[in-house]
C-alpha cells in the first residue's frame, strides 16, 4: 500500500516496519502483542513546532494528560519545557508523579468534586478552571477553610460553531455541557471578584478536538477579549488567556495539517490584547502520530461477503475506531506486497468491536504483526479490560534504544481490588 502517514521516524527498513532504529518485529517479539509504541523523536519534533510557531508570544504549553499519561511520555514532555494540564485528582496525581511540580499544571474540568478541589488548592497548582457558578463557590468556601487563595480560571462557552470529525469532541458551542454559559459569564466573573479565597487569574476556552480550520479560534478569540475588557473594568488583573487544545492531527494523507500562522496570529493577538500570558492545553497534536499499536493476525474468516482479519488487539485497548468512528491507518509490519479489503476486527464478544471496516490495505495471514497509526493519543488511556482482557504494554522508542514503560497487565492483575470471599457489614444493627 502507499505510505500515507509513515514519516521519518515509522519507515519501513528492509520491507520491515520501523519505529525511529528499532524494527517493530524486535518490539513483537520481546514484548509481545498487543503493544502501544512511542516515538519519542516525533513528541520532541511535535513540541518543538508549536513552540518555535509561538516564539513571539509571552506563552506556556501544558500538555494535556487524558491524551497519554504514561509517566515516561509525560517526563519526556517535562523535560522539554512543558507543563501540565489535567482533569481530575488521579491526573493530578500521575502529572506530581511525572515530576511535574504544582506550579506548572493547570486543573480543570466539568465534574471536579470537593476532595479534588481541595487537593488541587493544597497542591497550591497554577490555576483552577472552573466551569460553573456553583463550582466556583465550592471552591470559595475550600480554599477559605484551609486559608488559601486558589488562582482561577473561568472557562467559557464562547458558544462558537464548531466543527469536528465526531460530534462527541466538539465542546465550545451553544448548550454543550462544558464550560460557562456566554450569558452567564459576566455574572461569574463578578462573583469570582467578589468571593473570598479566589484570584480571577485567567479566562479560558476549549472548543474541541480536532479543529479543521482556525476559524473557531477566532471567533472564541473575540469573545474572550471583550470579557477580558469588561472584567478588567470590573478590576480583575488577568495573568493568563487560556485557549486549550484541538490542533488537528492527520490520521490519513489528505487531513488537514495545522495552520500554524493563522493560530499564532488569533492566540497571540488575544494574549497581546489583553496584556496576558498564553495558556495553550495541547494532547492530540503531541502524541498522536508519536505512537502505534502493534497486533498480531491470529484467524483470516470470509463470512457474508466480506474478509475479515481477526486481530489480538480489540476496542479494549484502542476504542476510538468503535467510539468515534475514528480512521486509523493499518499497514503489515512486512508487507507481502498483496492488498485486500479487510475488516480488521479484535477478539472482543462485541460486533462493535472493530480496528477498521472495509478498509483497502496490505494482505495480512495469521501470525503476521500490523501495526495502527496514530495511536498515541486517546490511545491505551481509554482502554479497558472488558472482556478481562490484560492492558497492552507500552514502549517508548529513543534513537536505536527501546524500554518497557508500562508492563503487559497480568491475570492477577483483573482481580487484585476484588473479594471473592465478602466481608459484610451488617446493615440491620
Ligand atoms: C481534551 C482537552 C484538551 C486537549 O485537547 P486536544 O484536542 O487533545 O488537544 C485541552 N483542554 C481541555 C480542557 C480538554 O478537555
Amino acid at each position: 500500500m502507499g505510505e500515507g502517514v509513515l514519516d521519518a521516524a515509522f519507515a519501513r527498513r528492509d520491507g520491515v516496519l520501523h519505529c525511529e532504529d528499532v524494527s517493530a518485529e524486535r518490539i513483537a517479539r520481546e514484548v509481545g502483542t498487543p503493544t502501544f509504541v512511542y516515538s519519542a523523536r516525533v513528541i520532541r519534533e511535535r513540541y518543538r513546532r508549536l513552540s518555535s510557531a509561538l516564539s513571539g508570544i509571552p506563552h506556556q504549553l501544558h500538555f494535556t494528560l487524558k491524551a497519554n499519561s504514561n509517566r515516561a511520555v509525560l517526563t519526556l514532555l517535562r523535560q522539554l519545557g512543558a507543563g501540565a494540564d489535567v482533569v481530575s485528582g488521579g491526573e493530578l496525581f500521575r502529572a506530581q508523579q511525572a515530576g511535574f511540580a504544582a506550579r506548572d499544571i493547570l486543573f480543570g474540568g466539568v465534574g471536579k468534586n470537593a476532595l479534588e478541589l481541595r487537593e488541587a488548592v493544597l497542591a497550591g497548582v497554577k490555576l483552577i478552571n472552573v466551569e460553573s457558578l456553583a463550582e466556583l463557590e465550592l471552591l470559595s468556601s475550600i480554599a477559605q477553610e484551609l486559608g488559601a487563595t486558589a488562582a482561577v480560571g473561568l472557562r467559557i462557552n464562547p458558544e462558537v460553531l464548531v466543527k469536528t470529525p465526531h460530534a462527541y469532541i466538539a465542546t465550545g458551542a451553544k448548550g454543550h455541557k462544558f464550560g460557562i454559559p456566554w450569558d452567564d459569564a459576566m455574572h461569574c466573573a463578578e462573583a469570582a471578584l467578589r468571593l473570598p479565597g479566589i484570584e480571577l487569574a485567567a479566562l479560558d476556552m476549549h472548543l474541541g478536538s480536532q479543529l479543521a480550520t482556525v476559524e473557531p479560534y477566532r471567533m472564541g478569540a473575540e469573545r474572550i477579549a471583550e470579557l477580558a475588557a469588561r472584567v478588567t473594568r470590573a478590576g480583575a488583573q488577568l495573568r493568563y488567556v487560556d485557549v486549550g487544545g484541538g490542533l488537528p492531527v492527520s490520521y490519513q494523507s489528505g487531513d488537514p495539517e495545522p495552520d500554524f500562522e493563522g493560530y499564532a496570529a488569533i492566540v497571540g493577538a488575544l494574549a497581546r490584547e489583553t496584556g496576558t500570558e498564553l495558556l495553550v492545553e495541547p494532547g492530540r497534536f503531541f502524541v498522536a502520530a508519536s505512537g502505534v499499536l502493534l497486533a498480531r493476525v491470529l484467524y483470516r474468516k470470509h463470512s457474508g461477503g466480506k474478509d475479515y482479519a481477526i486481530v489480538d488487539a480489540g476496542m479494549n485497548d484502542l476504542l476510538r475506531p468503535s467510539h468515534y468512528d475514528a480512521y486509523h491507518q493499518i499497514d503489515a509490519v512486512r508487507p507481502s506486497g498483496a492488498t485486500a479489503r479487510l475488516d480488521v476486527v479484535g477478539p472482543v464478544c462485541e460486533s462493535g468491536d472493530f480496528l477498521a471496516l472495509d478498509r483497502e490495505m496490505d494482505d495480512v495471514s495469521p501470525g503476521d504483526l500490523i501495526a495502527v497509526h496514530t495511536a498515541g493519543a486517546y490511545g491505551y488511556v481509554m482502554g479497558s479490560t472488558y472482556n478481562a482482557r490484560p492492558r497492552p504494554a507500552e514502549v517508548v522508542v529513543d534513537g536505536p534504544k527501546f524500554a518497557v514503560v508500562t508492563a503487559r497487565e497480568q491475570y492477577a492483575d483483573l482481580v487484585r481490588l476484588e473479594q471473592s470471599d465478602p466481608v459484610w457489614s451488617d446493615a440491620s444493627c
